[in-house]
């Protein structure tokens, strides 16, 4: 185990600025709480984390990093607080042990393995800091070094596939190559003993066999690429033992097919270099087909610049050869870290481990220069939010997704059911925002169906389709309820019944197929049931003086005439006008416009006054009585209130001793006594506004209180 002026010597051997009293501190502080526990291994706890802040400084990381690493297990394992953490190290500490504790939880949340991509993801949104990924990774590793120690089968099997899955592709993504190639060479160790085995054994065979191969193929490339006056580095290596394994599987080739296992890496001056390289190894060698991959004019994701080739070598061996410059070479080995250090190293400032500050520091700015971005991978998933089922299912969404969102993203029928939502155990709104790492669970009902107003705020497309589609299949059987009820009426004014015989007998004259057709073309407007009733009774028109719209002055229909908005639900077929908030209860009216269906206006409401000249399309309706009071009505009030402390606060008492909700508060005007506001309630019906305005009337913080018209 490393000792503590080891490690502190270390780190400032590098950063000669660190703060050696709080590395010294943090040693002591992690030895005291982690105590007596040990590894499985008997080795002491403490070990751990000294041995990852070890690790941490092989990639020479800042003070705070190492701090991190020797703390990383004391709030998860100790009796250690993240208070003690905050007072002692400071709060950028405290927020890096707090991120890396994060991700230890989440990490026994989910184990599928098929979710691996997922899982990576989440683990890179939730580390906004790069740091805590680095600890986390350096954590595992570890671990990964000292997995023998571990009795239970099981677990040491799921912690090599956890890192295979998830550790290895992640520590590539933030490309730092050896990390990867240890995590996965250590993980295919405890997955697969045997393959790794007869793996080795070929490769001793072969090297004893040929000799230095690598050493003579190094030096024989060397001179190919002098003879044609390129400058170049060669350096040979054998692949890792899972890297070839991979290849066999892959290719689906046998061991004694396997010949390339040697690679070498030619490092160039410049980027023009790279392809004069390229073309005296092709003009020397016999090229293997399909091999050639030109990272450097369009560079992997993770920014990885190389040509890539294939050659028959010297000793006639399949070789694999990378082409690259000083500078994406340190991008490939180091990642993130590199490309800055490589910039660092360039300018005066020779502090190597000042990228990763730098670095954060960039990323704490809103205003990152575009080009800088591009190289910081913890930037990538940023318009992505992750999410857990209650099985611990993960899902990915959109930055924005809500509960519905999720709802349908488990299944069709799921979002399509669903009344309500939990975000990690507590009921919240289904149009809530979801963050990473919540824990949604949906509850759904048999009778629930999809609702127009989720259209306003889901994000994905397959919920907005399947809102959308439902909506439209069903807005045709409103259109044609709506359409039915208002034939009926026009016809009982008449004095007759809908006699559907003798109404199929006219659907000709209306280009209509189905009497469906016909009443959809009603509800939608486009017909009335004045007209459908004169079509079916001609004589009956004849001897009318004048039509018989008898609510053409906005007059209502009389009772027995008006249209019930039973079972009509709003958005589709009926609209509830904006103007006037019609709350059940109150006198209302109905305006049939083409293509639009019905909207309900209050039978006061000053809109009606454009419509006076249309009589055609109004229609009486009325509030349905026997409607479940489930769905809630907005009503809109203006008040005054006086401009002094406590006042809001008396106003949103009284609407919530009432039961009332408010959906959305505007300040329209702002004096120095008073201000005038708008406020959206929801209640169930004009009673309920109507009890809530009283008593906001006898408030001595309103001045004045009205029901927002027009
Ligand atoms: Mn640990």
């Amino acid at each position: 185990m490393m000792r503590q002026y080891e490690l502190v010597e270390r780190v400032k051997s590098y950063d000669p600025g660190a703060d050696e009293d709080a590395l010294n501190r943090a040693y002591v502080f992690s030895m005291k709480a982690h105590g007596t526990q040990k590894r499985e291994s008997g080795d002491p706890y403490f070990s751990h984390p000294v041995e990852v802040a070890g690790i941490l400084s092989d990639k020479k990381l800042d003070c705070d990093s190492i701090i991190t690493g020797l703390l990383h297990d004391t709030v998860e394992d100790t009796l250690a607080t993240m208070e003690d953490i905050q007072g002692l190290f400071g709060d950028d500490v405290a927020r890096l042990v707090d991120g890396v504790t994060k991700l230890s939880q989440i990490e026994t949340l989910s184990d599928r393995a098929k979710q691996a991509e997922n899982f990576r993801k989440l683990l890179l949104a939730m580390s906004q800091d790069i740091r805590v990924l680095l600890v986390k990774q350096a954590d595992r590793l570890h671990n990964m070094r000292t997995l023998q120690f571990v009795r239970n089968e099981k677990k040491r099997s799921r912690i090599a596939l956890e890192t295979m899955d998830i550790y290895a592709p992640l520590a590539e993504r933030i490309g730092i190559r050896d990390w990867k190639d240890e995590l996965e060479d250590r993980a295919f160790m405890e997955l697969n003993p045997d393959a790794r085995d007869s793996i080795e054994r070929r490769l001793t065979f072969l090297r004893e066999s040929g000799g230095d191969i690598v050493g003579r193929v190094t030096s024989e490339l060397t001179q190919t690429l002098a003879k044609n006056g390129v400058e170049a580095d060669v350096f040979g290596r054998e692949k890792s033992p899972y890297s070839i394994w991979r290849k066999m599987q892959r290719k689906n080739i046998g061991f004694e097919q396997l010949s390339d296992i040697m690679a070498f890496r030619v490092i160039v001056e410049r980027v023009e270099d790279c392809y004069q390289a390229l073309g005296a190894i092709h003009g020397h060698y016999r090229v293997v087909p399909g091999r050639f991959k030109d990272y450097v004019s369009i560079p992997k994701p993770n920014d990885y610049r190389s040509l890539h080739t294939s050659v028959y070598g010297p000793e006639n061996q399949r070789i694999e050869i990378q082409i690259r410059t000083e500078e994406m070479h340190q991008v490939a080995e180091l990642g993130v870290a590199a490309h800055w250090q490589f910039k660092q190293n360039r300018t005066t400032d020779g502090r190597q481990y000042r990228w990763l500050r730098e670095l954060l520091e960039i990323l704490d700015h809103a205003e990152a220069p575009e080009e800088f971005l591009e190289h910081t991978k913890l930037e990538m998933f940023s318009d992505q939010v992750f999410c857990f089922s209650p099985k611990g299912d993960l899902m990915e969404l959109p930055r924005g997704a809500t509960p519905v969102d999720f709802a349908y993203a488990v299944h069709t029928e799921v979002g399509d059911r669903c009344v309500s939502a939990k975000i990690n155990g507590h009921a919240v709104p289904l149009r809530t925002e979801l963050k990473n790492g919540d824990q949604v669970e949906i509850q759904t009902s048999k009778v629930q169906t999809p609702s127009p107003m989720w259209d306003g705020f889901v994000v994905t497309g397959k919920a907005r389709a399947c809102i959308r589609r439902f909506v439209r299949s069903q807005t045709r059987e409103q259109y044609i309820r709506l359409g039915r009820e208002i034939v009926e009426k026009a016809f009982r004014r008449e004095g007759r019944k809908v006699v559907t015989r003798t109404l199929k007998s006219v659907l000709v004259s209306f280009s209509c197929r189905t009497l469906d057709d016909l009443f959809a073309m009603v509800g939608q407007g486009q017909l009335t049931g004045q007209e459908v009733f004169d079509v079916t009774y001609p004589s009956a028109k004849r001897g009318r003086k004048r039509p018989a719209t008898s609510n053409g002055n906005g007059k209502a229909a009389p009772e027995e005439f008006a249209v019930p908005i039973r079972g009509l639900i709003p958005g589709m077929a009926v609209h509830l006008a904006a103007c006037c908030h019609p709350l059940p209860g109150e006198q209302i009216v109905g305006i049939v416009s083409t293509g639009k269906g019905l909207t309900v206006h209050t039978k006061d409401c000053e809109t009606l006054e454009n419509f006076v000249e249309m009589p055609e399309q109004w229609v009486g309706v009325q509030w349905d009585d026997s409607a479940e009071g489930t769905a809630n009505h907005v009503g809109r009030l203006i008040v005054i209130l006086a401009n002094r402390p406590g006042s809001l606060a008396a106003l949103t008492s009284v609407i919530g001793r009432n039961n009332g909700n408010i959906s959305n508060l505007k300040i329209n005007d702002r004096a120095e006594e008073f201000f005038e506001m708008q406020i959206d309630i929801e209640v169930s019906d004009v009673k309920h506004l109507t009890n809530i305005i009283a008593e906001l009337r006898a408030d001595p913080a309103v001045g004045s209180v009205e029901r927002a018209r027009g």
